[in-house]
């Protein structure tokens, strides 16, 4: 069995204008799916062939570039179109408030120290939010397609949030604008989805 190309939750255009629709369109259908059929072709007649993408990727030897790029692209990215809905925005709630605010005091800290991890990673890569065993989350950022499930990569745990910063997500609309695109961002997150994966990973 392999890995195929989820579907969007939502309308190429159900972002904007946070996100635009010819960006999506690409975004999804292009680079995601490149992504996943280059996996497929990586693992096809290995011993990874079969297993899950979490089991692959938390026991990924580093040095294996094709499954580690591709493997991390089809995981990220699923995450990523699940954890934003044009109903999106606001705060969490609940539980994962309670985490977030152990963790950093209040959202509005929360959100600069997201902001800054997303900003300052230099050239391409994703800002995360991760769940630790226990609840404690934490906010890290990794290079090109690497996510926190890789051994030893950042801060450990489970990605519950993702923001790509890779040009091809924002270039078209935003340009040079990095800041503009995560400041975007915020308006779509959906939070709903992210306490689903806080208690479900925590
Ligand atoms: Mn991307």
């Amino acid at each position: 069995m392999s890995f195929e190309l989820p579907a969007l939750p939502y309308a190429h255009d159900a972002l904007e204008p946070h996100i635009d629709a010819r960006t999506m369109e690409i975004h999804h259908g292009k680079h995601h799916a490149g992504y996943t059929s280059k996996l497929n072709a990586a693992i096809e007649g290995s011993d990874l062939e079969g297993k899950s993408i979490e089991a692959i990727l938390g026991n990924l030897d580093m040095n294996n570039g094709a499954v580690r790029n591709n493997g991390g692209g089809y995981y990220n990215h699923r995450l990523f179109w699940e954890v934003m809905s044009p109903n999106g925005g606001g705060e969490p709630t609940g539980e994962l408030a309670s985490a977030i605010n152990d963790a950093y005091g209040s959202y509005d800290a929360f959100k600069d120290a997201f902001s800054n991890a997303a900003k300052t990673q230099f050239g391409s890569g994703w800002a995360w939010l991760c769940v630790h065993p226990g609840g404690k989350v934490e906010v890290c950022s990794t290079p090109n397609q690497d996510n926190p499930l890789m051994p030893g990569v950042t801060c450990g745990g489970t990605p519950i949030l993702g923001l790509d910063v890779w040009e091809h997500a924002y270039y078209l609309n935003y340009q040079n604008r990095r800041p503009d695109y995560v400041e975007a961002f915020f308006n779509i997150i959906n939070w709903d989805k992210v306490a689903e994966n806080y208690a479900g990973n925590k």
